[in-house]
């Protein structure tokens, strides 16, 4: 079946006693077992498995052409179930612009743990080539990436990653281009994890995170670490996420048209310097954005001529669009990622321009978010 079909109806059927259309919200923490040790269809605890998650898990393996998902409480959270799957000791290479809680949870988190980060230029493939070490167990792409957009080639580098004698696991972030824009399974990762925060919820009112994977192997790792870690969904975040999925392929196409006009209209601009949009003909890495994506996503990233003071500024001005962290859902924000989301990189190697604003371009009106970022410009 099609995207759009599977993103409807994949992992999900009318309820087997009373017909119910839509997944029921299995509240409850517990399963009634018929017989000591016989649990019905395998449910006994809501760590382990509950039925609500269960839909949304099976839905996510059809979106991104995997065979397993796993739901989580958060992205962070997925992030770091995935990273137990390598002992203390090993190396993990990561991309230099990856996002900012990422970065954090890596260096001031986990290296506590003994295991050592490089975080270098992915969108290079010698670059990968040479990041590699004898100890590298899990190499951690983003693209594109939050903010820069940057785009990486995951079949390229899946080819450097998987002829390395260790066979590390290529893991690729893929919450800003959504299963809809990008499958990375089928380009060569072994893992692939979401924030369903962004566009997979699509509507601003749920935290949580996913991992989707082919292998058995590594499903079965994953899910003794979701239910021995426990940072797990509740089933009312599941239907909210399984929810907002059914109109995921429509809400992409209206928020890339219109972030496509966005991007024109600001490379446009005399107040901005540059524009990052992945579909956009100045991006450096556009031809392999266009043979990766389907299209170039709601994400546009554009640098102020006059730096963080105009930034500010522009930011503080918009009427539609809100100033706020987050993004991927149906309305749009604006936020200046050196001073909000990105924080945590200040004065590291990750550390963003001052003067960058990032916009999640919502799935509004064209002209009125046109005349919106027209007007608050003027102010800077
Ligand atoms: C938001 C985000 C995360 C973290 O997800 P949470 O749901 O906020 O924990 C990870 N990666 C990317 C690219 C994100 O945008």
């Amino acid at each position: 079946m099609e995207f759009e079909t599977l993103a409807i109806h994949a992992g999900q059927e009318p309820d087997p006693n009373n017909g119910a259309v839509m997944t029921p919200i299995y509240q409850t923490s517990t399963f009634a077992q018929d017989e000591v040790g016989k649990p019905r269809q395998g449910y006994e605890y809501s760590r382990t498995k509950n039925p609500t998650r269960l839909a949304l898990e099976n839905c996510l393996a059809a979106l991104e052409g995997g065979a397993y998902g796993l739901a989580f409480s958060s992205g962070m959270a997925a992030t770091d179930t995935v990273l137990r799957l390598v002992d203390g000791g090993a190396h993990v290479m990561a991309g230099n612009d990856v996002y900012g809680g990422t970065f954090r949870l890596f260096d001031k988190v986990l290296r506590r743990y003994g295991l050592s980060f490089d975080f270098v230029d992915t969108t290079d493939p010698e670059v990968v080539a040479d990041s590699l070490t004898p100890q590298t167990r899990l190499v951690w792409l983003e693209t594109p990436t939050n903010p820069m957009l940057s785009i990486t080639d995951i079949q390229a580098a899946a080819e450097i990653i998987h002829a390395h004698s260790n066979h590390p696991l290529l893991v690729v972030d893929n919450t800003f281009a959504t299963p809809y824009l990008q499958n990375p399974l089928q380009l060569g990762a072994d893992i692939v994890v979401h924030s369903t925060t962004k566009y997979l919820g699509g509507h601003s009112d749920v935290v949580g995170g996913a991992v989707v994977v082919k292998e058995k192997d590594i499903f079965d790792k994953l899910a003794f670490l979701q239910n021995a870690v426990g940072a797990v969904p509740g089933p009312m975040d599941c239907f909210l996420i399984l929810r907002g999925i059914k109109t995921l392929p429509l809400r992409m196409d209206r928020h890339a048209d219109n972030a496509a006009s966005l991007a024109d209209f600001l490379a446009g601009h005399p107040k901005v310097s540059r524009v990052m949009y992945p579909f956009h003909r100045g991006h450096p890495q556009l031809s392999v954005a266009k043979k990766q994506m389907r299209n170039g996503g709601g994400m546009i990233s554009f640098i102020m001529k006059d730096g963080r003071d105009a930034a500010v500024k522009v930011a503080g001005a918009t009427k539609l669009f809100t100033l706020a962290e987050s993004l991927g859902g149906v309305e749009s924000l604006i936020e200046v990622p050196a001073a909000m989301t990105h924080l945590s990189t200040a004065g590291s190697q990750l550390a963003i321009d001052p003067g960058l604003i990032r916009l999640s371009v919502g799935i509004e009106n064209k002209n009125d978010l046109l005349k919106d970022l027209e007007q608050a410009l003027g102010k800077a």
